[in-house]
């Protein structure tokens, strides 16, 4: 079976290496979303399609959740020291990654092309596309604890201040006339199913599906989800804070609606198996139950069958 896997970073990641030992690395296209990659020291950073990648090479650091691990830190300490940007963490290792993609880029090489030629280069058997080429960029509006009103960057948001402030509202900035990438339409054609990673709905895989592009492919295939809210709060990370503005419950009820329309099936860990009949009754999709907590790729393998089975054939 040909895959089309809807992505954002660590969750994304851990799941991904489950898939592709349920279905052929080869078979499986990665769309990776972009809307939270930032301009720093005048390189592209792209943090989910490199957390992706680094996840599928087995070389992401599996505790820290981002960058590469075993890296270390001494050229940003050195930026720090000379009085450049250090707000945002960028390992050795990792800083190399950005310096290759960016010769690549500034070669005329498009952003999907580069993805897929680093992605082999750290012996990536799928296809890692990002969602787009142009710019699209989650805004977070906000209020600060002081009354002010604030419209950040996502990482602006996350990394920098934390997510100390009130969210009030969230847009992806450039959607509307952005073009999927190269390759991105084409694999959906292509797939016998379209899963949708246990990501963040509203930073993650929200500015994947407002291309309206990706999401009119993906409804014409069969679509499962898998829910990244377990117990009533994400695994982690700051989805909790994103949902309520976007209308969602933080829940696994809420992660569906997410999805709703476009999804069939969706996968829900053991401790939401009461949310179940409220998915089937009111969303009408196809409901799996297990524990989701992908503590390994054992664990990772056993939801991402579970995600298949539910677009099995009858
Ligand atoms: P990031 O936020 O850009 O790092 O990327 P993601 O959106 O892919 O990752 C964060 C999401 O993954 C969060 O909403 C987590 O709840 C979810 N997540 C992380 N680990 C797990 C896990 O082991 N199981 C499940 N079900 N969700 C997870």
């Amino acid at each position: 079976v040909k895959v089309v896997a809807l992505a954002g970073g660590v969750g994304a990641g851990k799941f991904l290496r489950g898939l592709i030992r349920a279905i052929p690395a080869e078979d499986l296209t990665v769309v990776v979303n972009t809307a939270d990659d930032l301009r720093i020291h005048g390189l592209l950073v792209c943090p989910d399609i490199d957390s992706v990648t680094y996840w599928l090479s087995g070389l992401a650091d599996r505790e820290r959740g981002w960058g590469r691990e075993g890296d270390s830190f001494r050229a940003l300490e050195e930026v720090k020291r000379l009085g450049g940007e250090a707000w945002f963490s960028l390992g050795d290792l990792d800083l190399g990654t950005h310096l290759a993609r960016a010769d690549l880029l500034s070669s005329g090489i498009g952003l999907a092309e580069v993805t897929r030629r680093i992605a082999r280069r750290f012996g990536v058997g799928a296809t890692v596309l990002p969602m787009t080429e142009d710019t699209v960029t989650t805004r977070i509006e906000a209020l600060a604890s002081d009354g002010e009103h604030l419209d950040l960057h996502f990482q602006e948001y996350w990394v920098a201040r934390r997510a100390r402030d009130e969210v009030k509202a969230v847009r992806y900035e450039g959607a509307e006339v952005a073009r999927p990438a190269p390759g991105v339409l084409e694999a959906i054609a292509e797939a016998d199913a379209v899963l949708i990673c246990p990501s963040n709905p509203v930073a993650s895989i929200g500015p994947i599906l407002a291309l309206r592009d990706i999401r009119e492919a993906a409804r014409a295939r069969p679509v499962a989800g898998v829910s990244p809210i377990v117990g009533g709060a994400p695994v982690l990370g700051m989805a909790d804070r994103l949902m309520p503005v976007a209308g969602w419950e933080v829940s696994a009820f809420g992660a569906a609606a997410a999805y709703s329309g476009l999804a069939k099936g969706f996968v829900i860990d053991d401790r939401d198996r009461r949310f179940a009949p409220r998915i089937q009754s009111e969303l009408g999709m196809e409901v799996a139950v297990t524990d989701t907590i992908m503590t390994d790729d054992d664990a990772a393998e056993r939801v991402a069958r579970a995600a298949l089975s539910l677009l099995e054939s009858p």
